[in-house]
């Protein structure tokens, strides 16, 4: 019997699992994951708003992992490729006969200066609830300080964590304004960015649409801005400053740290991974997810890290893992993305639909789409009773 090492319980890691489980190739499958909780990244910027609480978001892992999987619940340090072992923080060694990473990413400062220490990420649960947790309380403290610098926010960054998370921002806003009583008429948002637009990953109509609507509600853009710096409560470009009390950091990410820890050949910690998903020199190790790169035939470019991409190479790897032990070849990791949805609150959004030929929609419906997408994803995971049990 082969052992077959998960790491990660996120998209990539869970669904892989779950396919290794249903190939019923009767191998002992481990999956390990620093948190007892599976949580809904491509929900994060809604807790951070605080539009949904954690537990919206999270599900325990020990319950909706597919059954036959052990799961082990601690952080890993590092891999030794060479005898094939995961080192952890707490427990003995795991060893493997075939390793998926998954272990996601983690924020991207860039080297810019100040930027860990002076801003607030949105990578996992914990940042999420303190940027939610600053955030609320920063707005409050306007009642006794009345500094004006409480009640402005800057985001940095126009991708699409950023522009999700000024959706839920300024839907939140009033609710706000009336729980901490300060008038909503003074809270000024910017957002800062380097690129001459918003969404990069959107025709221009539509990234220009999203603009419009959350400068409506009362964002200032300030592109073709980029930071050079940040200091408390100041965001820094060359001879501009931005201030506010709430300096919010979604700018971009980077692969897990373990990929450096392990000595894998990677840039932004990201391993560019061969066409079945396996490491050169490597082929008992698959990297998908955010910690793999892998180049688009197509445009030769990388692919974007999304968890679209994540659960499709989720099933390649797992495909792959089968063939192997049956002694048969492997397939290539082929994409095609279904489209990509960027909500605006949860009543709006922008969305490019590649069904059957391109769909641009804005506004509502893109709302109602994005729900079903969030759900559609979630069933992909694990089986929809787990995952309502697990609540
Ligand atoms: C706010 C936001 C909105 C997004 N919206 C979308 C969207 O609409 N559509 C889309 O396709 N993509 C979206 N994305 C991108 C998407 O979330 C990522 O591409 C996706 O989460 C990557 O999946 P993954 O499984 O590789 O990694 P992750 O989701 O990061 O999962 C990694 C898992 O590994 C665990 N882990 C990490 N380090 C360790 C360690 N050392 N030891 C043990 N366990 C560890 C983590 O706890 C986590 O459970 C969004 C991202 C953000 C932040």
């Amino acid at each position: 019997m082969k052992t077959i090492v998960v790491l990660g319980g996120g998209y990539a890691g869970l669904r892989a699992a779950r396919q290794i489980a249903s190939a019923k190739t009767h191998q002992r499958i481990i999956l390990i994951n620093k948190n007892t909780y599976h949580y809904e990244a491509t929900q994060l910027h809604q807790v951070a708003a605080g539009t949904l609480e954690p537990s919206d978001i999270t599900f325990d892992i020990k319950s909706v992992a597919p059954k036959g999987v052990e799961v082990i619940i601690d952080e890993v340090q590092r891999i030794d490729r060479d005898q094939h072992q995961v080192l952890l923080s707490q427990q003995e060694p795991v060893s493997y006969d075939y390793l998926v990473n998954a272990l996601g990413f983690e924020s991207e400062t860039f080297g810019i200066e100040g930027a860990q220490e002076n801003s607030l990420p949105l990578v996992d649960i914990n940042t999420a609830v303190a940027a939610r947790q600053h955030l609320e309380q920063t707005l409050a403290r306007y009642q006794t300080s009345k500094d004006e610098q409480d009640l402005s926010i800057v985001v940095c960054g126009a991708g699409f964590t950023s522009i999700e998370y000024l959706g839920e921002l300024v839907y939140r806003m009033p609710k706000l304004a009336k729980q901490y009583k300060f008038p909503l008429e003074k809270v000024k948002i910017s957002c800062i960015e380097a690129a001459d637009s918003i969404l990069p990953m959107f025709e221009r109509g539509l990234a220009d649409w999203a603009t419009n609507y959350l400068r409506k509600k009362g964002v200032e853009f300030h592109t073709s801005t980029p930071i050079t710096s940040i200091r408390p409560g100041q965001v820094v470009s060359n001879d501009q400053v931005f201030s506010g009390h709430t300096v919010i950091w979604t700018t971009g990410v980077r692969g897990s740290e373990v990929i450096s820890a392990s000595g894998y050949p990677a840039k932004r910690n990201r391993v560019v991974v061969q066409e079945d998903l396996t490491v050169e020199g490597h082929p008992e190790e698959f990297l998908i997810g955010d910690v793999s790169a892998v180049p688009d035939p197509q445009s030769g470019r990388l692919y974007p890290t999304t968890a679209q991409i994540s659960i499709a190479q989720a099933n390649c790897a797992a495909a792959n893992i089968a063939a192997r032990l049956a002694g048969q070849p492997s397939q290539k990791f082929t994409f095609k993305s279904v489209g990509t949805v960027c909500s605006l609150g949860p009543f709006s959004g922008v969305a490019q639909i590649e069904i059957m030929g391109q769909m641009k929609l804005k506004g509502l419906a893109v709302g109602v789409v994005k729900q079903f997408t969030n759900y559609r994803t979630v069933l992909e995971l694990a089986d929809c009773k787990a995952m309502l049990a697990s609540r």
